[in-house]
């Protein structure tokens, strides 16, 4: 691994505590990763472990796609509510939590931000700062069910 470039980037400040609010919203994503099934769930998690959900318009189990105008208003809304936006997640209803191809595009695209995927082995947090890290992953907050949904 090389090593950390010498500067400070935002993430850093969030990073120690990313753990506490993953696990402190992990029912919350949970639900929302089955609320969406057998779509892929998508939204913005909050430092206080609240979670917004945006509307995935891929409607699709492999992948998700949202109106950057809608991210972008939807982060400044939680902001003038005094939300403190630190995340994006999405979910992998059928698969682990590790980043797609076309996510880590997409956590290229957006270098320093924090992205937690819901899988079906854990929730992790991945970010792209120059490479691929998983910054932390927690187990499933309760056994998942094996495609019982109604
Ligand atoms: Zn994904």
């Amino acid at each position: 691994m090389p090593d950390h470039p010498d500067k400070t980037p935002q993430w850093v400040a969030i990073a120690p505590h990313i753990k506490e609010v993953v696990e402190l919203a992990a029912v919350g994503l949970v639900d929302e990763r089955d609320k969406c099934y057998p779509v892929e769930a998508v939204g913005i998690l909050c430092l206080s472990g609240e979670v917004f959900p945006l509307i995935n318009q891929a409607r699709s189990p492999k992948r998700f796609e949202v109106n950057q105008k809608l991210v972008s208003e939807g982060i400044n809304a939680l902001l003038e509510r005094g939300r403190n936006p630190i995340a994006v997640y999405h979910s992998h209803p059928e698969a682990a939590a590790e980043p797609s191809d076309r996510d880590q595009m997409l956590m290229k695209q957006n270098e320093g931000t924090l992205h937690v995927i819901i899988g079906n082995d854990g929730i992790a947090v991945w970010m792209w700062d120059g490479w691929l890290r998983l910054v932390t992953k927690i187990p499933l907050p309760k056994p998942v069910p094996d495609g019982e949904h109604t």
